[in-house]
């Protein structure tokens, strides 16, 4: 342990996985965050549209998401967290009407693949061997150039995962990084890949204990603190401007900025960094799920992509969503409630409604974006870099945020 403070711009998972990193081997820390709440892109808070607390965007663990679920873990947040017994996914096709489930088995030999009760229907084996050409990919090839995208088992089952995973048309998408995704779970086992998400919402699963996690070890959370500049002396920031006052930074003083990519640009002077991004869009709806409705269901030829049941809300993800930026909203709303109510056989007039666009959900997964992503060095000594688009290896994820919060306290506790 160095010592000295580590400073912490950005209360998102990646600055608070740092945080939690940092005050575990007893430094002192201070997050600095600009909003009046911590979570960034995933968070909590009340819809007065809806009146209830909703999550911003429904958000999707996998189980072999490691760094996330030990973060969770130690926090305290993982009992809060709804995991089946085993993946299974659920699937509706609204034009033929049709559902199914992938049932993937638990060890790490595929033998589902042979069983043609648990793969997409109309489906080969063959197929499924084929996708393994994405485990060889290189960094400048895009998914569409490694695998057939003309096939069942590309449209209904690769493009809803590598769409979800990656944010962007994985024909465009990072072939490198669609295959990280897929050696970390799929590739692992259906112990790997059970579908996980916070059933209560992410704030009191994954934000707020993590903030009462560093705040118990004596670690300081100051909000509505947003960093407007950084000084510089040779080889190290210098001190940090707020709206109102400059924090000197000391000689065993550390910098971790763990905000948006496009933040850190004005921060930082010559940081290469990604520069393209891609919305997600929810649409939620206060309508009690129904009992027999599964948890998550994937579909296909719809706008609607995967549908959330949760207690008291239907709650509905599209991805890489930027074609229905400037849609209007309430026409909007119609036609995912009649989605809905098809998939879900409802008979219903449209309940009350949000749809909730995050314009800048993440990069574009893209060769040429994830290229751009920086390591969490920098040429400043007491500064480093978190965030879901520092060069994790993985597309912007919670696991990715989480991974690059660690990451940046290791070297931090080093510096
Ligand atoms: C709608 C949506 C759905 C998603 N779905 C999934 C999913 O299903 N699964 C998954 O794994 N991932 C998903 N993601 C991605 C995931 O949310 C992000 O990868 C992750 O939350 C990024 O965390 P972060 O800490 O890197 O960045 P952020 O969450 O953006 O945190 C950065 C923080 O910095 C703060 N900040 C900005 N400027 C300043 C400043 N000047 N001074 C101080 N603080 C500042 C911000 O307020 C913010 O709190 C989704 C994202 C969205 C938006």
């Amino acid at each position: 342990m160095s010592g000295g403070t580590v400073h912490i711009v950005g209360a998102g998972l990646a600055g608070l996985s740092a945080a939690v990193a940092l005050v575990d081997t007893g430094n002192k820390v201070v997050i600095h965050e600009l909003a009046r709440h911590a979570g960034g892109r995933c968070r909590s808070y009340f819809e007065p549209a809806l009146g209830m607390t909703i999550d911003n965007g429904n958000h999707l663990l996998l189980s072999g998401n490691a760094s996330a679920i030990a973060f969770l873990s130690k926090i305290g947040g993982r009992d809060l967290i709804h995991e089946p017994v085993h993946a299974e996914f659920n699937f509706y096709d609204l034009k033929s009407k049709k559902d199914w489930m992938l049932r993937p088995n638990d060890g790490p030999l595929p033998w589902w693949i042979f069983s043609a009760g648990r793969r997409v229907p109309n489906t080969r084996s063959f197929d499924y061997i084929r996708l393994g050409k994405l485990l060889g990919a290189r960094a400048d090839e895009t998914v569409g150039q490694k695998i057939n995208t003309d096939t069942t088992v590309y449209s209904h089952l690769m493009e809803p995962v590598l769409l979800a995973a990656l944010n962007c048309d994985p024909k465009e998408g990072s072939a490198l990084l669609a295959a990280a995704v897929i050696r970390e779970t799929l590739g692992r086992g259906g112990r790997a890949c059970r579908p996980l998400f916070a059933a209560n919402g992410l704030g009191p699963a994954l934000v707020e204990p993590a903030v009462a996690y560093v705040e118990e070890r004596a670690g300081e959370v100051r909000f509505d603190h947003g960093v407007r500049s950084i000084a510089w002396e040779g080889e190290r920031a210098r001190a940090l401007q707020f709206a109102d006052e400059a924090v000197e930074l000391g000689r065993g003083d550390r910098l971790v900025l763990a905000v948006p990519a496009w933040v850190a640009k004005t921060l930082l002077p010559e940081l290469r960094a990604p520069s393209e991004y891609r919305s997600i869009f929810n649409a939620h709806f206060a309508f009690p799920a129904p009992k027999q409705l599964p948890k998550i269901t994937g579909v296909i030829n719809a706008t609607t992509e995967w549908l959330f049941a949760f207690e008291n809300r239907l709650s509905v993800t599209v991805s890489s969503a930027d074609r229905f930026n400037e849609a209007e909203r309430e026409p909007m709303a119609r036609r995912i409630w009649s989605e809905i109510s098809q998939i879900a056989g409802l008979d219903a007039e449209m309940p009350r409604w949000q749809i909730v666009k995050e314009r800048r959900a993440t990069f574009a997964a893209t060769p040429e974006q994830n290229e751009l992503r920086p390591r969490a060095e920098t040429r400043w000594r007491n500064v480093f870099l978190a965030g879901d688009w520092t060069a994790t290896g993985l597309p912007a994820t919670i696991e990715g945020a989480i991974r690059s919060g660690e990451t940046a306290a290791k070297l931090a506790m080093a510096a």
